[in-house]
């Protein structure tokens, strides 16, 4: 069959919450209209107050749901979120080069907004040796970019080099999100770049904590490439569909973080 309509696989843990990892991820997906694949890569036991237990299913139990995918779908992006430990790491590298998708979204989950650790420390250096180099775009956080570096990334000039040192790891580009710099502006600046250089990405800063923004930011940029949008342009879109969907957050739960608005 050549009708198929093009698909977008989350590869990715489960927020029992609802508000971020495969949960958000599919909410995007469909609020972009494309039509979402997931593999479940990690189950976490979570509300929006925290995580309190976190389940990696055995790794050829999530190689059968990746290749269960690819052997049916027409997938144009694939997005990478919880990837949980160095086993599963490995896994999904695998299963990548067997299955060449051509864009992989690397969103490099490390740590919670709550704080719960989401990646064990030693599967750090295989993310950054098997992943890196498969991913079409990379989308850290500033410390998650941190870890990466090994080193303080404390003002814009630093973001600057950052991009430029983790364009060396081996991703065709990077989206260096820079909301954790407290800017005197009322900003927030993402930087996008690859190999033509770095370009700024700028919105006015919203005064809520929200849940699930990486991940759903992440997945935007995968719905948009599947939508056929080159890499900047599904960047620029998916940083106002992750504002638009902060403007509308809601409290679904007792703890005081917002949960996105999928629309
Ligand atoms: N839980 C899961 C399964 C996730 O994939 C993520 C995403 O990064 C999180 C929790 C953390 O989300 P946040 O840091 O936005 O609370």
């Amino acid at each position: 069959m050549s009708d198929r309509i093009v698909s977008a696989l989350t590869i990715a843990g489960s927020d029992s919450g609802g508000g971020a990892g495969i949960q958000a991820d599919l909410k995007t997906f469909a609020a972009h209209r494309v039509h979402g694949l997931s593999a479940i890569a990690a189950l976490t036991a979570q509300h929006t107050r925290g995580v309190s237990a976190v389940h990696a299913p055995p790794a050829d139990f999530l190689r059968a749901q990746i290749d269960a995918c690819f052997d049916d779908f027409r997938i144009a992006a694939v997005k990478l979120g919880m990837l949980a430990n160095a086993d599963i790491i490995a896994t999904v590298a695998d299963a990548l080069r067997a299955h060449a998708p051509p864009q992989v979204v690397l969103d490099p989950v490390m740590v919670a907004t709550s704080g719960a650790k989401l990646l064990e420390d030693a599967a750090l250096a295989t993310l950054k040796r098997d992943l890196l180099p498969l991913a079409t775009l990379v989308t850290p956080n500033l410390p998650e970019a941190e870890l990466l570096l090994g080193r303080r990334i404390a003002d814009r000039a630093a973001m600057h080099a950052a991009c430029r040192d983790l364009l060396a790891a081996g991703p065709g580009a990077v989206l260096l999100k820079g909301g954790h710099l407290d800017d005197d502006a009322g900003t927030v600046i993402d930087l996008f770049a690859d190999a033509d250089g770095v370009r700024e990405l700028v919105h006015a800063r919203l005064p809520h904590s929200a849940h699930g923004t990486g991940c759903t930011l992440a997945s935007a940029v995968a719905a948009n490439l599947c939508r056929g949008l080159p890499l900047h342009e599904a960047c620029a879109a998916a940083t106002d569909y992750v504002h638009r969907a902060l403007l509308g957050g809601y409290r679904p739960g007792r703890g005081d973080v917002l949960v996105l608005d999928h629309i």
